[in-house]
């Protein structure tokens, strides 16, 4: 804990400055700060290719209450380390000045948003339960590596990540929450969503204050810069053109649309409407590997959404449409 001392006096700002100035193979946001709340978001992705996970490397974001220092983890995606205290998510996190981790979010169940939970001791970790499912699988640590090697991908992760992955168990409270979990958490209120995103067992974590909110959306679409905005849905055992409505009634519902959501969902998600609304509208979209402004930005998601309307009008997938996507989805 020694790493902690004097940080408390010390503004959010000057501690990541010096972060950055001793940056130890990370990269580090700036702090956004939501509204006039003591709570701020900062993302921090590990850049050493000796531990991190090549490109499939996530932002794990510290949302952080600058009263008490301390923090919600999003996506735990940080490895490397031996031991709690040498791991290099514990490391980034003690490099903020947080004192205390409460709990964490898992947006879905790919590698690079959950491998790192072991530099956050003993705290819960939210998820859908088809997403524990998915980690929890049978108990065999495997499965914590599956699910990630899409077909599309011409990239392997690392074989030690792999390897690190096997050799994982699960040792922390996993809480599952049907629908929505509304601002139970005492230090860093959140409302957790169930909706489909890059995978049917997505979470949402949703934050606002003053009129200002923040979304973190996992892997819902990428920023390809210049490509514009593309999907990369990572479904199975779904149609494609479920796959392709499942990501069109959230952003839809990002863009506070009104959507006609077919009589299925009801089972799915039975409280959708209500979720939809809590989505709607964000400032900033905290995406798995950016963040999304949007703001200056929703003419980029208004032509997604087009986009995939238009593949469910003609019933399929033309070639016109693959501007949108990372993969086919065939
Ligand atoms: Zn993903």
């Amino acid at each position: 804990m020694r790493d902690f001392i004097g940080k408390m006096d010390m503004p959010l700002n000057a501690i990541v400055k010096s972060f950055r100035q001793n940056p130890e193979g990370f990269e580090v946001t700036e702090p956004r700060n939501l509204g006039s709340s003591k709570y701020s978001v900062i993302g921090v992705t590990d850049k050493d290719t000796e531990t991190n996970l090549h490109p499939y490397q996530n932002v794990t974001y510290f949302v952080i209450n600058r009263d008490t220092r301390r923090a919600a983890v999003i996506d735990p995606g940080i490895i490397g380390g031996v031991g709690v205290e040498k791991q290099r998510g514990y490391l980034a996190m003690s490099k903020l000045g947080i004192e205390q981790a409460l709990y964490g979010v898992i947006t879905h169940c790919h590698i690079d948003h959950w491998i790192g939970f072991k530099s956050y001791p003993d705290i819960p970790f939210y998820a859908t339960q088809a997403c524990i499912d998915t980690l929890n699988h049978g108990g065999e640590a495997v499965q914590f590596a599956r699910g990630t090697l899409a077909p599309s991908h011409s990239t392997d992760l690392p074989p030690r990540v792999i390897e690190y992955a096997k050799s994982l168990k699960w040792d922390h409270q996993l809480t599952n929450y049907k629908n929505m979990l509304r601002g139970h958490q005492e230090d860093i209120p959140m409302d957790l969503l169930a909706l489909p995103g890059q995978t049917r067992d997505s979470s949402y974590a949703v934050m606002e204050s003053d009129g200002e909110k923040y979304l973190f959306a996992g892997d819902l679409f990428l920023d390809g810069g210049e490509k514009g905005l593309l999907i990369e849905p990572h479904y199975s055992q779904v149609d494609k053109l479920s796959v392709v409505q499942d990501t069109l009634i959230v952003l839809n519902g990002i863009l506070g649309k009104g959507q006609e959501i077919p009589e299925s969902y009801g089972g799915l998600y039975p409280d959708i409407y209500q979720t939809l609304t809590t989505i709607q509208n964000p400032d900033l979209i905290f995406l798995g590997h950016n963040t999304f402004d949007m703001s200056e930005n929703r003419a980029a998601v208004e032509e997604l959404a087009h986009g995939l309307k238009d593949i469910l009008r003609h019933g399929q997938i033309k070639e016109r449409h693959r501007k949108y996507m990372v993969c086919g989805l065939d």
